[in-house]
């Protein structure tokens, strides 16, 4: 599914994506080869770095971070890995992107602190973003897991030591939802909220569980869902969510490929639109579906049939993201 469509014109903000799943799969494999990186037992780089079907499951999903986490080695090939991804960026007309990283496999892969690498990956987001005429914040993933609170600490540490960079919008939590992290997890996230002025949004919902929706609004005080699929199934979550204008990053590829909607099933993003709950339409990681946004617009329109949300959507977009001043 390449992107001739007719979105690719629209122009668009992009609220949900990773920048290791937005660069290209020929950068992934030049550098893996340049950087001699031994590649995992069973790991196909012709095939399993990119998800064209409905995966088995989330973890099926995640194969291609096997190797996506082992780069880039060096300064240099995070600047070819950032320019790369607003490339892309450009090629879908998207005029502003928040993209997330979790920074910290790139201090460990390039032996540096956390700060330093924190650093390294502002400074090309800046130069990418100025040249390539993209508007650009950068938000801070986490993990979920027992280390999550010690991530989230050591990322916040780097970040009050740059002066705490307005590029810096926002923190995310990620990963496995059925992993339980530390309790003061949710604690840590409403502290960085309030010292920080940093905005949250925590991929939640995206496994079936609607629990996990209300505990990432009332525990995590979210801002964004990312996903959030299992929000029709509680009328109270779904209350929450318009009530407090609290905007779900919808993801419609990604959400087919992850499986989390089963073949057979209606996205319920019809259910978004039928009760008012804000919604946007992101991307998730664009490179590992060999999609890019518009194929996302597409996928959506071809589930709703509805094309006001897609008129509408840069307002949207702009509205609900993270990044101060879009006009
Ligand atoms: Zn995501």
């Amino acid at each position: 599914m390449k992107t001739q469509n007719l979105f690719k014109h629209y122009p668009k903000g992009e609220l949900h994506v990773h920048l290791n799943g937005l660069v290209s799969t020929d950068i992934v494999r030049k550098l893996l080869h340049q950087e001699y990186t031994s590649i995992p037992p069973g790991f196909d780089l012709n095939q399993d770095l990119v998800i064209l079907t409905p995966a088995r499951n989330l973890e099926t999903y995640l194969k291609p971070w096997e190797v996506l986490r082992l780069i880039p080695k060096s300064r240099a090939n995070l600047a070819m890995i950032v320019d790369n991804a607003f490339s892309n960026l450009k090629e879908q007309n998207i005029q502003f992107v928040e993209l997330r990283s979790s920074v910290l496999y790139l201090s460990k892969l390039n032996n540096v602190d956390v700060e330093t690498a924190l650093s390294w990956l502002i400074d090309e987001i800046k130069n990418a973003s100025s040249k390539y005429k993209i508007k650009a914040g950068l938000i801070l993933t986490v993990s979920r897991g027992n280390f999550a609170c010690t991530h989230l600490s050591a990322l916040l540490e780097a970040f009050k030591n740059l002066d705490r960079p307005d590029f810096v919008v926002g923190i995310d939590l990620a990963g496995y939802e059925d992993t339980t992290s530390p309790l003061e997890l949710g604690y840590l996230f409403e502290k960085a909220k309030n010292d920080f002025g940093l905005n949250i949004t925590i991929h939640a919902g995206e496994t079936g569980n609607a629990g996990n929706i209300l505990d990432a609004i009332v525990r995590f005080k979210a801002d964004r869902i990312g996903h959030g699929t299992a929000a029709y199934k509680s009328a109270a979550v779904m209350e929450l969510l318009q009530k407090n204008d609290i905007c779900v990053e919808v993801c419609p590829i990604s959400n087919r490929r992850t499986g989390a909607i089963e073949e057979n099933e209606k996205h319920p993003v019809v259910e978004f639109i039928k009760l008012g709950v804000p919604f946007v339409i992101c991307s998730d990681n664009p490179s590992i579906h060999a999609s890019g946004l518009s194929d996302d617009y597409l996928c959506f329109y071809n589930e709703t049939e509805n094309l006001e949300h897609l008129q509408n959507m840069f307002e949207k977009q702009k509205k609900y993201s993270f990044i101060k001043g879009l006009t």
